[in-house]
């Protein structure tokens, strides 16, 4: 099984696309994550895109394009896959659109989680990232997702790690021109998701995102 998530930063598709991934036992390919992973162990991708990342633009199509279209010829890819963040433009939808067909592969469903821009602001500033692993949801204003506190600092609720923020994620021009690129529906994201509304072979499945994580991966998991 192919699949897509789209949503907005904050809107939890990452910890959604977590959970999806665990049920099928597919690949979960994060295009930010893959991006940041670089930017850690400073390689020439990662330098490349990093001023790009902190200002909250887009990585440049002829970067990002061959970086996930490379990934999804890997060989863990063949049984299915969950790709997160790309495509993020329309220029990119089409893109991959082709590479598929080209391929003869499939894209079997798109998960769209839908969130008033107003929330999606609001939920970006208080997530924290356990550097264990990314997609354990810890948040200090959501009692549900708080963090826990150890020896007088607050550490991941799921398995104890250190927590961090991302630099994007406190820099409020970052944060709105995160989603101007996201709520465009000229050549943005919302330009891609609603091109693949547009295809006939593909299922998109869009959810209110806005109640607690297992309702909305209830909401997902029943579609698919
Ligand atoms: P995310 O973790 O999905 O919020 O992505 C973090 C940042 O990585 C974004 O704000 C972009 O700068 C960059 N990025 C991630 N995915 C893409 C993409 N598909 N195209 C261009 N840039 C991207």
């Amino acid at each position: 099984m192919n699949i897509l998530v789209f949503g907005p930063n904050g809107s939890g598709k990452g910890t959604q696309g977590a959970i999806v991934q665990k049920k099928y036992n597919m690949p979960h390919i994060e295009s930010g994550a893959i991006f940041r992973k670089n930017i850690g162990e400073g390689t020439e991708l990662g330098k490349k895109a990093k001023a790009y990342i902190d200002r909250g633009d887009l990585v440049p199509d002829d970067i990002t394009i061959p970086m996930i279209l490379n990934r999804l010829q890997e060989p863990d890819c063949k049984k299915g896959w969950l790709l997160d963040g790309f495509p993020r433009n329309k220029v990119q939808a089409e893109t991959l659109a082709k590479a598929l067909k080209d391929a003869g592969i499939k894209l079997d469903y798109v998960i769209e989680i839908v969130l008033p821009r107003d929330v999606a602001k609001l939920r970006i500033t208080g997530r924290r990232l356990c550097v264990n692993d990314n997609n354990h949801p810890n948040h200090i204003a959501f009692d549900a997702i708080k963090p826990v506190e150890k020896n007088g600092k607050l550490v991941c609720r799921v398995c104890g790690g250190d927590l961090k923020t991302r630099p994007d994620d406190q820099d409020d021009a970052a944060i709105d021109k995160r989603h101007d690129i996201y709520y465009d529906t000229k050549t943005g994201t919302m330009a891609a998701v609603n091109y693949f509304k547009g295809l006939k072979n593909t299922k998109v499945i869009s959810v209110d995102g806005r109640p607690s994580i297992p309702e909305v991966s209830e909401s997902i998991m029943k579609h698919l």
